[in-house]
């Protein structure tokens, strides 16, 4: 008898590859009828965690960019920035559907009414079918809130909130700048008040301090919300961060890549089966990262994910329970 194909084997429902998790791309064709492509804009904002608000110098693995190191200048306009992404991108990708992504620091922290002008120029721009946001929970006024139900009425909209963990020992030690209570209270009120917003929660394994339990307490957690989308990331020591010197002092052990494999594996087990998998390594320049030099290599990860989903026999949300 011939043998079946990974693929022909997958027993996940949101799928029509090999991949046993519910992929960004999948949902990206299913819901937009082909490939689309996200568009990093920077709007020009700050964080809390930066102008003093919350504190000055950022979560002490923040590299200055604020989670957007290949984001254009914001002196560029949102059109000259929009265009010049889109033409890089072009050579390698399709982009008659493209998603403006409000990416580099803290993409609400600003009045309403300059996120008003700023979202209504990027749903305006050409061939546009939905609109990326990220920004922290801190960040989320009922104004704020308010404007995000009327823009998801617009167009398909994703926030995307940076929670990492929900230990607040470890929120601390990060310099995150806000407990779990206050992410708890923004999404009770997201919910609530802008039930058409799509959901994402940013989750960093390997940071300092915390073990597998507590990282499996975060993915708990998070399960139990049934986000629309997860990224995970592992942390990344860049150069020229406080984490740079704890861990050039030997006060920091990266992950290795197995590590990093498996607890990836494991949270995805205990996700719901519909939530999108949008992201499973970060994004670091590589003249820029100091540890771990793994996670340069994104086609390996993704490739030893995928082995160990099928040599367990496992799947999104084989071990999810509300
Ligand atoms: S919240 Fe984001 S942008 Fe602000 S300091 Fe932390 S990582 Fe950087």
């Amino acid at each position: 008898m011939q043998k079946r194909t990974q693929r022909e084997e997958n027993p996940f429902p949101f799928s029509d590859s090999n991949k046993r998790y519910h992929t960004y791309e999948y949902y990206l064709r299913r819901t937009f009828g082909g490939k689309c492509v996200k568009i990093p804009l920077n709007g020009g904002f700050t964080c809390p965690n930066r102008d003093g608000r919350c504190g000055y110098g950022g979560c002490i693995f923040c590299s200055g960019q604020g989670s957007g190191d290949f984001a254009l200048s914001p002196d560029l306009s949102l059109a000259e920035q929009y265009r010049a992404e889109r033409e890089k991108l072009s050579a390698k990708w399709d982009t008659a559907r493209c998603i403006p992504y409000f990416q580099p620091f803290t993409n609400t922290y600003a009045p309403v009414e300059r996120l008003r002008t700023l979202w209504n120029e990027a749903l305006a721009l050409p061939d546009v079918v939905g609109m990326n946001v990220a920004t922290r929970a801190d960040c989320l006024p009922d104004d704020v809130v308010d404007l995000l139900a009327e823009f998801s009425e617009r167009t398909v909209l994703t926030l995307e909130l940076g929670l990492q963990t929900i230990h607040d020992k470890t929120a601390k030690a990060i310099g995150r700048g806000y407990p779990l209570s206050v992410f708890a209270d923004a999404w009770a009120r997201l919910r609530e008040k802008a039930p058409c917003v799509r959901l994402g929660v940013h989750l960093i394994f390997g940071l300092i301090g915390e073990n597998d339990e507590m990282i499996g307490q975060t993915v708990q957690y998070v399960a139990r919300l049934s986000p629309e989308e997860v990224k995970f990331h592992s942390l990344y020591v860049v150069k020229n961060t406080k984490m740079a010197q704890i861990y050039e002092n030997g006060g920091y052990f990266p992950l290795s890549r197995d590590q990093y494999t498996d607890l990836v594996v494991c949270a995805i087990e205990h996700l719901p089966p519909q939530t999108v998998v949008a992201r499973l390594t970060g994004d670091s320049a590589e003249t820029e990262l100091l540890a771990p030099l793994w996670g340069l290599k994104k086609r390996e990860i993704l490739n030893e994910i995928d082995k160990k989903f099928y040599a367990r026999k496992t799947y999104q949300g084989k071990l999810y329970s509300l």
